[in-house]
């Protein structure tokens, strides 16, 4: 499996948000890459054309604005596609990458997002008619208003915001969704830990992030040749964060 990761991503100054915590991406990483079987990728930023498909212009000059900013949301954006480029040619593949993006939709923007690295993503794969329909799990505490805003006019992509009380019944929602499922070229995870015990969610424990690793690998096997990605969403429990994104890529991996 891959990891999508670029050392710009450890900027910490382009936002005063949690998301942009310094020592958050090094939290991850400096597990990641002591792993075997990870191999690190540099992702190239994304071109105004891959913002296009997910955004207005008028949002896109809104970014703008803000210079350091801009450049650290379309490298982030060209995660996401590095990502969703080395799944559709079958190797699944995890982007580390900051800021995050599902809460940003088609012309506005909060919760830490700038641009939809999802929608982006998706979009840019579907317009060269690499992929039509797609299955994305975000496994986010909060739900991600900005997939669905910039998604939701594709019908043939089918969103799941999992909603249940606890673990159990969060996971078995997952597996009930993907069992009746198909149709599918790719399975997307947006993916936040935020959802973690001792994060804002206050629900998974680690082994949960083992377990949505795993159904969305046993899903993409049957339903797409294997091919998925994940892109990282929230998380802001640091101490743990970096054994909780082991986690979930050691049931994703193959
Ligand atoms: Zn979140």
């Amino acid at each position: 499996m891959k990891i999508i990761f670029h050392d710009d991503y450890k900027n910490s100054s382009y936002a005063s948000d949690t998301a942009a915590a310094e020592g958050r991406m090094e939290s991850i990483m400096d597990l990641l890459s002591k792993e075997r079987g990870y191999p690190i990728l540099k992702p190239v930023a994304a071109g105004i054309e891959d913002l296009l498909r997910a955004h207005t212009s008028e949002h896109i000059d809104r970014i703008r604005q803000d210079e350091n900013l801009f450049r650290m949301a379309l490298l982030s954006a060209g995660g996401a596609i590095s990502a969703v480029e080395i799944a559709f040619d079958g190797e699944p593949a995890f982007a580390c990458i900051r800021p995050p993006g599902h809460h940003a939709s088609r012309d506005s923007r909060w919760g830490f997002c700038y641009f939809n690295n999802m929608g982006v993503a998706l979009l840019k794969l579907r317009s060269k008619g690499r992929i039509k329909g797609a299955f994305v799990l975000d496994f986010d505490a909060h739900t991600g208003d900005g997939n669905i805003d910039v998604l939701s006019e594709y019908p043939e992509i089918k969103i799941l915001n999992p909603f249940a009380d606890d673990r159990n019944a969060y996971i078995e929602k997952i597996e009930k969704t993907l069992n009746k499922i198909k149709g599918i070229d790719i399975i997307a995870a947006s993916a936040g830990f935020d959802s973690y015990e001792k994060d804002l969610g206050k629900k998974l424990k680690r082994f949960d992030f083992y377990l949505i690793g795993r159904l969305l690998k046993k899903f993409s096997k049957r339903l797409c040749n294997g091919r998925r990605f994940a892109i990282l969403e929230g998380g802001y429990y640091l101490k743990d964060l970096g054994k909780n994104v082991l986690a979930f890529c050691q049931g994703f991996a193959d």
